[in-house]
């Protein structure tokens, strides 16, 4: 596929303009279709969020340091690392799809060597990551954690095939001369998302927590752990790196990127905290009476809008999208201080 993601989203823009009138409504509207005119305004993306501009067929890719680079189509994050053994690729995002393998090649044919990957490291199984592993065939060597071979069969997907060396909590990958350590500690984005540490080219790759320039995606990047997640910033920085590869949106993270997500996480869980003691939930019960959802709902939607409306004013201008989604991780967080932590949990006398 030559088009670009941006492209595709114009094309089928287009083809949804050519609808016929017809399928207008009385008020004008088209059933199912947004416009411009009623869709939600957002503060503005700061520049500090934005990557490298990709090339006419939708990729960049840049060296990371020495011979390990990355690869974006802007929303996604691959990397790759040629050796003289061949290449070692980590992640196959099916958004970046073949421009995966035409990047590696212009890097090998620039270096003048081999574009043959050999391996391919598995940062977790979800397939947003790895949907484009297939592509490289039945003879490259896959590596992944043990809860992801178990995922990935369960999920029988032809796309992303089963590693064939799994680990529990620590694997070394000694390939041309290099050295890649992969480790595990513990579930948090996902039970089977590892920690991928070049010691030689000062990097760490560790997929949908941080996202540099950016608040986490959706409820805390649709989170499976949260108090795993909250404790994931410590342990990567417990490591020694300069460069760190998110696995998403357009550009590298530095140490300080880490350093203001694990504030912009720290001020989330103490804004709960206070709004658990804070909102009082009588307006709500008494209103809902027996429909005890709705006062729960309710109740809580002003729990997250008192905890995270603080946050958003904080952090716009400095990550980008804090209006769109502070809310929804705030309310992740929020449930799992209650269910999890047991923070304001009351047994009836
Ligand atoms: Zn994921």
């Amino acid at each position: 596929m030559s088009t670009t993601n941006r492209r595709s989203f114009l094309a089928r823009g287009a083809a949804l303009a050519a609808v016929p009138t017809a399928a207008v409504l009385a008020d004008g509207a088209l059933a199912g279709q947004a416009s411009a005119a009623t869709l939600p305004d957002y503060a503005p993306i700061p520049p500090s969020a934005l990557g490298p501009a990709v090339n006419a067929q939708g990729y960049y890719v840049g060296r990371v340091e020495k011979n390990l680079y990355w690869v974006t189509d802007g929303t996604y994050q691959a990397a790759f690392l040629t050796t003289r053994e061949g290449v070692v690729l980590f992640d196959a995002p099916p958004s970046i799809g073949h421009n995966l393998q035409r990047a590696v090649d212009e890097i090998a044919a620039a270096n003048g060597v081999s574009n043959k990957v050999t391996h391919l490291v598995y940062s977790h199984h979800h397939a947003d990551h790895l949907g484009a592993s297939s592509l490289f065939g039945r003879h490259v060597t896959r590596i992944g954690h043990t809860e992801a071979k178990k995922l990935l069969a369960r999920d029988n997907d032809p796309a992303r095939p089963v590693p064939d060396i799994t680990f529990d909590e620590r694997h070394t990958l000694h390939v041309g001369g290099e050295r890649i350590e992969l480790a595990w500690h513990g579930t948090n984005h996902t039970p089977d998302n590892v920690y991928i540490h070049l010691p030689r080219h000062n990097t760490l790759m560790l997929v949908d927590v941080l996202l540099p320039g950016w608040v986490p995606f959706d409820s805390f990047n649709l989170n499976e752990d949260v108090p795993g997640s909250i404790a994931a910033p410590a342990k990567a920085m417990s490591y020694p790196w300069k460069h760190f590869i998110g696995g998403h949106i357009g550009r590298l993270g530095t140490r300080q990127d880490m350093v203001v997500y694990q504030q912009y996480v720290d001020d989330i869980v103490e804004n709960v905290k206070k709004a658990l003691v804070t909102v009082d939930p009588t307006p709500y019960f008494a209103k809902y009476g027996d429909n005890v959802w709705a006062a729960v709902k309710e109740y809580q939607a002003a729990q997250v809008a008192y905890a995270s409306d603080p946050v958003i004013r904080k952090y716009t201008g400095v990550l980008a999208a804090a209006d769109v989604y502070t809310a929804s991780t705030t309310f992740v967080i929020l449930e799992s201080l209650r269910l999890d932590l047991g923070v304001e949990s009351q047994v009836h006398a």
